[in-house]
């Protein structure tokens, strides 16, 4: 396997830029992270580690994939900082964690405690796989913590573990528990996969209802380390509202979506009665990257404008160098500049990331 292929980061470009950063003379003199095509960027995912402690077959590699340095990942102090500046100068509004797992990070508590201390205070959230979450819920919300969703693909042990290629199905559970009794909501994210879960759907659904919980299945995309992905075979939104739909009545939410990457369908029971909602990522088949207001910083400090992008641009090394808050922030907007209209995957040159998604930051 090449080194493409097993998710390493992409070559990076020349020096770190320390000086002043020539932005594009069309550029509307704005300070916010606008792209070409007029999109406004307020919405900042972080990835706080590569690593994971899970091999979902749709991620990751079974043998899981080289692990950057310690050096190479951001610091605490160096994430405060980058973040800082992207809700002080930026204009970013909410801020989420994730990774590889980000409860790998011991300081990840120190890491939302500097954030809530931002002024404008972000909103904070965190996607985890939940394992290890039953002991750092609470330490988690009074660091600040607003929002969490949770992975969590099936209820059957043994059908976990061969999805996460571990058995840690009760582990994750315990997690999601804490997380109930501490979050007003709890959202949680599924992904289906023809021939392994895809009948679990309805039965994941009831549980989430139950206990109060937002499920939102993700249709899979092409960032599995085993480009094993096949358009052909992939579970398609359409598919799962068919299939919810022998089981639940499900409406269209009327709240707008208001940029927001799920449809979302308020569920009700055979007597009509309310029983909740559930939401549908369907990135695939129906994408939404006109309303994009994502921007991406991975675990080694590089800005990405998209999940399907093919370039990056460092910050870590400008930070490291000694560049100024003002050049930080120039190459950030240069950066979003950049984005294209669309992820592409439906185009007929579309190629894979050279990332995985745990290398990215999902
Ligand atoms: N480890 C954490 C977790 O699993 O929640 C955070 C990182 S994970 C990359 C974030 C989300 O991306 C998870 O909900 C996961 O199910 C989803 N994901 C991973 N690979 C995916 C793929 N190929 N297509 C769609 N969603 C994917
Ligand atoms: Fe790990 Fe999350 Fe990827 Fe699963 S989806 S392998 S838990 S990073």
């Amino acid at each position: 396997m090449g080194v493409v292929s097993l998710g390493m980061p992409a070559p990076r470009s020349a020096a770190p830029t320390t000086g002043p950063v020539a932005l594009p003379s069309e550029r509307p003199a704005v300070p916010g992270l606008v792209d070409s095509f007029g999109r406004v960027a307020t919405d900042l995912r972080v990835s706080l580690t590569d690593r994971c402690n899970l091999r979902c077959t749709y991620c990751m590699p079974a043998e899981g994939l080289p692990a950057l340095a310690r050096e190479q990942v951001m610091s605490r102090e160096e994430i405060a900082r980058l973040v800082g500046i992207a809700v002080a100068d930026l204009g970013v509004r909410q801020v989420r964690f994730t990774g590889g797992e980000p409860l790998l990070r011991k300081d990840l508590a120190e890491i939302v405690a500097d954030v809530a201390a931002l002024d404008p205070r972000p909103e904070i959230s965190l996607t985890t796989n939940a394992v290890g979450l039953e002991h750092r819920a609470r330490t988690l919300r009074e660091a600040g913590l607003d929002r969490i969703n949770v992975s969590l693909d099936t209820l059957d042990p043994d059908t976990f573990a061969t999805m996460a290629r571990r058995p840690f199905l009760e582990r994750t559970l315990a997690g999601i528990d804490a997380a109930a009794g501490l979050f007003d909501l709890v959202k949680v994210n599924a992904v289906l996969v023809r021939g392994v879960n895809l009948d679990h759907a309805a039965d994941l659904l009831s549980w989430c209802l139950e206990r109060g919980f937002e499920l939102r299945f993700i249709e899979q995309m092409p960032l599995d380390a085993d480009h094993a992905w096949d358009r052909a075979a992939m579970v398609t939104a359409a598919e799962v509202r068919g299939l919810l739909g022998e089981r639940f009545a499900l409406e269209p939410d009327e709240e707008p979506r208001d940029g927001a990457p799920a449809e979302r369908f308020v569920v009700r029971g055979a007597g009509g009665e309310r029983l909740g909602r559930v939401g549908i990522i369907a990135s695939v088949t129906e994408p939404f990257c006109a309303d994009c207001r994502r921007t991406r910083l991975t675990a080694e400090g590089e800005v990405r404008d998209c999940l399907f992008a093919h370039t990056e641009t460092d910050l870590l090394g400008p930070l490291r160098a000694g560049a100024s808050d003002r050049t930080l922030a120039d190459l950030w907007r240069l950066a979003m500049w950049g984005k294209r209209a669309g992820h592409g995957m439906n185009d007929a040159g579309f190629t894979q990331p050279e990332r995985t998604m745990s290398a990215i930051g999902g």
